[in-house]
C-alpha cells in the first residue's frame, strides 16, 4: 500500500455543533465576512446561529449574499473586493456547494491581489484567509475539500482550483440545516454524495482509506433510498445524507473525480440543470461504459445499494430525477469536445476518447 491521506478540516458533525463549538471562531480574528447565497442562509437557521456565535465573541462580521448557484468570477471578484474593503480576518461560507465554493474563493482574492482567473494558476503570493464552511445541503462535500468549482463563460463549461491552503479550516455539518431544502434539492444533492463516492470507487486514484470512505458513503445513500423515493425526509435521513455527503467530499479531494463530472458540466452550463441531477442522468450508462474494467466493484456498488442491476440503477434514478433532455447531434459533439478538455477524464479507469463520450450521450437520447 502506498498513499497520502490529507485531511486538514476540523469537522464538527451534529445538531447544535455552532452552539456547542462557537469559541473556536476566536482564534480566527476580529473581523470576519459571511458568503452565502440569497436565501439558504437565513432558511436554514444557520445564518442566526453563527451569528450569535461571533456576537458572544465581540467578532464584527459584514454579509456578501450575492452568492449565484455555480458561482461565476464576477461573483467572487465582488466578494474577494469586499472582504479586502472590511478588513476581513476569516470567511464564513453558509450555503449548498455554491456559497463554499464562493468563500474559498473569496478567501484568497482577499488577500491576492489578482484577477479571478489566475485563481486557476493555484499559486498564491499570500495564504488565502481560513475559511468555515457551514453546509445547508447535503451532497457536494465542500466543507471537507479544497476544491472551488467556478463557471467560466470564456470556457463554457466548469473548472475548480484548489491548494492544500484552501481547505476550510473548519465546517460544522449540522443537519438540521438541511431541513429546509426543498425536495427536488435534497435528492438532486444527495446523487451529487453519491456520485462522488461512486467516481472515487471506480476511479484509478482511489486508495484503501478512500475505498472506506466511498463503500459508506455508498451504502448510506442505499439506506436512504426509500425515504427519497417516497420524498419523506425525517431526521435520521437527513443525518445519514449529511454524513454520506461529507464522507464523499473526504473522498474526491483524495481521487477526484470522473467523467460524470467532467461531462455534467455541459447539461449545467448550457441548460441550467443542477449539478446533482446533471450527474444522475449519467450514473448508470457510467457503470455500462466502465463494467468490463471495474466490474467485481461495480458489482459491490448495486449490492451495497440493495440493486439487482445496472437496468434497477438506471430505473430508480429515473425516477428520483428525470431523464437526461434530449439534444442535438451538434450538441453531443460539442459537449463531448468539451468534456476532453476536463482534467476529470484522465482519472477514469476505461481510458476515455471523446467518441466514448459521445456514445454514452447518443445512449441517452432514448
Ligand atoms: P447550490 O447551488 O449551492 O444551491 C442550490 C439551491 O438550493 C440554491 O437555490 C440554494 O439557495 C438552495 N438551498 C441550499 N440550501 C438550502 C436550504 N437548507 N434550504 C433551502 N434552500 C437551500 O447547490 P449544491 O448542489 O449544494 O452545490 C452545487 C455547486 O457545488 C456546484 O457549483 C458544484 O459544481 C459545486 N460542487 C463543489 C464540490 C467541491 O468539492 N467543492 C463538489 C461538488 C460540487 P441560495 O441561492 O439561497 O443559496
Ligand atoms: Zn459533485
Amino acid at each position: 500500500m502506498q498513499f497520502k491521506f490529507h485531511m486538514p478540516v476540523k469537522a464538527y458533525f451534529g445538531e447544535g455543533c455552532i452552539s456547542k463549538n462557537g469559541s473556536e471562531l476566536a482564534k480566527y480574528g476580529r473581523k470576519a465576512i459571511i458568503v452565502t447565497g440569497g436565501r439558504s442562509a437565513k432558511l436554514s437557521g444557520a445564518l442566526s446561529d453563527i451569528c450569535a456565535a461571533l456576537e458572544q465573541l465581540d467578532i464584527e462580521y459584514t454579509i456578501y449574499d450575492k452568492v449565484q448557484n455555480n458561482p461565476t468570477l464576477d461573483n467572487v471578484r465582488e466578494g474577494g473586493a469586499m472582504a479586502r474593503q472590511y478588513g476581513a480576518c476569516f470567511v464564513v461560507g453558509i450555503g449548498g456547494g455554491s456559497p463554499l465554493d464562493a468563500a474559498k474563493a473569496v478567501a484568497v482574492l482577499a488577500v491576492n491581489d489578482i484577477e479571478p482567473e489566475q485563481l486557476f494558476t493555484n499559486d498564491f503570493a499570500n495564504r488565502p484567509l481560513p475559511v468555515v464552511a457551514i453546509p445547508t445541503t447535503a451532497g457536494t462535500g465542500s466543507e471537507v475539500t479544497p476544491y472551488s468549482i467556478l463557471t467560466r463563460t470564456d470556457k463554457q463549461t466548469k473548472i475548480s482550483f484548489g491548494t492544500p491552503d484552501t481547505f476550510p479550516a473548519i465546517a460544522f455539518l449540522d443537519p438540521h440545516y438541511t431541513e429546509s431544502q426543498p425536495l427536488e434539492v435534497t435528492v438532486n444533492t444527495a446523487v451529487d454524495a453519491l456520485s462522488h463516492s461512486m467516481e472515487g470507487y471506480l476511479g484509478k486514484r482511489r486508495t484503501e482509506a478512500t475505498d472506506i470512505l466511498a463503500r459508506e458513503g455508498i451504502r448510506l445513500f442505499g439506506s436512504c433510498l426509500g425515504s427519497l423515493r417516497i420524498g419523506n425526509i425525517g431526521p435520521e435521513t437527513r443525518e445519514a445524507l449529511l454524513y454520506a455527503s461529507m464522507l464523499g467530499g473526504m473522498v474526491i479531494t483524495h481521487t477526484g473525480t470522473t467523467i460524470i463530472h467532467g461531462l455534467g458540466y455541459n447539461y449545467t452550463y448550457f441548460s441550467g440543470i443542477p449539478h446533482g441531477k446533471a450527474n444522475g442522468y449519467l450514473i448508470a450508462e457510467y457503470l455500462r461504459f466502465n463494467y468490463e474494467y471495474a466490474k467485481d466493484r461495480i458489482d459491490d456498488i448495486l449490492a451495497l445499494m440493495g440493486l439487482a442491476d445496472l437496468d434497477e440503477m438506471d430505473a430508480v434514478l429515473a425516477e428520483l430525477i428525470g431523464r437526461a433532455p434530449a439534444i442535438t447531434g451538434e450538441e453531443i459533439s460539442r459537449y463531448a469536445a468539451i468534456t476532453m478538455t476536463q482534467r476529470s477524464t484522465a482519472t477514469n479507469i476505461r481510458p476515455v476518447e471523446a467518441q466514448d463520450i459521445e456514445g454514452i450521450l447518443k445512449r441517452l437520447q432514448k
